[in-house]
């Protein structure tokens, strides 16, 4: 049986996808053409934005949990959040017209059209010096980057100690570490063996020297996925945004759990609500 889920919202190996794929089409391109079609999304849009893009070349990429920068020539860089059903579109100028939902615009002097299409307007588009990005109130206080080395067992110790909230919903908390959202939160923690329901201050241990490697490999794992099917979002209507990896747990309820002895003991991947959102585990091998 499988439970319909939302359409996945966004996380960090989709960012870095959508991320990748930019590059691919907009670095070192200047900006000819640039219009925001409506003044806000999740927030106003900053002002000065099409002025700030129109005659700028992109120099570089860099992501930060969900958020992507983008980098320009004059000091200042894009900042782009996906939300919830933001994606980008590329296609050669003129190919189509503008779409439902596109609120910002842009266009490369080689000819390319990329547009922000935004349908629930949980994204967001502002503009930061470069050399302050982090500082920026979106950025300044987001953990550490999972795929970093900086990001190991102590310091996931110390983001959960003394923390009574269930594992689950620490591990979405972008303080503890950047970019983890509910899908990849339960394939790590199956990975790992850990029960979503575990309290956070009990990880550290075994249960965060298993979560560590066990996040870093379901990331690596799903952005490799994410770059081999790139090729196809960079054709000419393609679309940036999703694509569909192969989770082991996440929308599989009641399915086998993949490399579990099952039954009598594990009847398949179960799925319960923790704070409103659907996490699906397996009730055997995560303790
Ligand atoms: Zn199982």
């Amino acid at each position: 049986m499988v439970y319909s889920v939302n359409p996945p919202m966004p996380e960090l190996p989709e960012v870095e996808t959508v991320m990748r794929g930019l590059q691919m089409r907009l670095e070192g391109r200047v900006l000819v053409r640039a219009v925001a079609n409506r003044p806000d999304m999740r927030w106003p849009l900053p002002p000065g934005l099409a002025e700030a893009l129109i005659g700028a070349r992109v120099i570089g990429f860099r992501r930060r949990g969900k958020y992507i920068l983008m980098r320009l020539d004059s000091g200042w860089s894009v900042l782009l959040h996906l939300g919830m059903s933001g994606r980008m579109v590329l296609e050669p100028v003129g190919k189509n017209a503008i779409m439902l939902h596109e609120h910002l615009e842009m266009e490369t002097d080689d000819g390319w059209r990329i547009g922000f299409v935004d349908p629930r307007r949980f994204g967001s588009v502002d503009l930061i010096e470069t050399a302050r990005e982090d500082e920026h109130r979106l950025l300044s206080g987001i953990g550490p980057e999972p795929l970093e080395d900086a990001f190991t067992v102590p310091v996931l110790e110390a983001a959960l100690s003394g923390k009574k909230t269930p594992i689950k919903a620490a591990l979405l908390d972008q303080k503890v570490v950047a970019g983890l959202g509910n899908i990849y939160v339960c394939e790590a923690l199956f990975r790992a063996g850990v029960s979503p329901q575990r309290l956070a201050h009990t990880v550290p241990g075994v249960g965060a020297r298993r979560l560590v490697p066990a996040i870093k490999q379901t990331l690596t794992e799903a952005i490799a996925a994410g770059g081999s099917s790139l090729r196809d979002y960079i054709q000419p209507d393609g679309e940036l945004g999703y694509f569909q990896h192969a989770w082991k747990v996440y929308g599989r309820e009641g399915e086998p759990c993949p490399g579990c002895p099952g039954a009598p003991t594990c009847d398949g991947v179960r799925r319960i609500v923790q704070s409103g959102r659907s996490t699906f585990y397996c009730a055997r091998t995560q303790r």
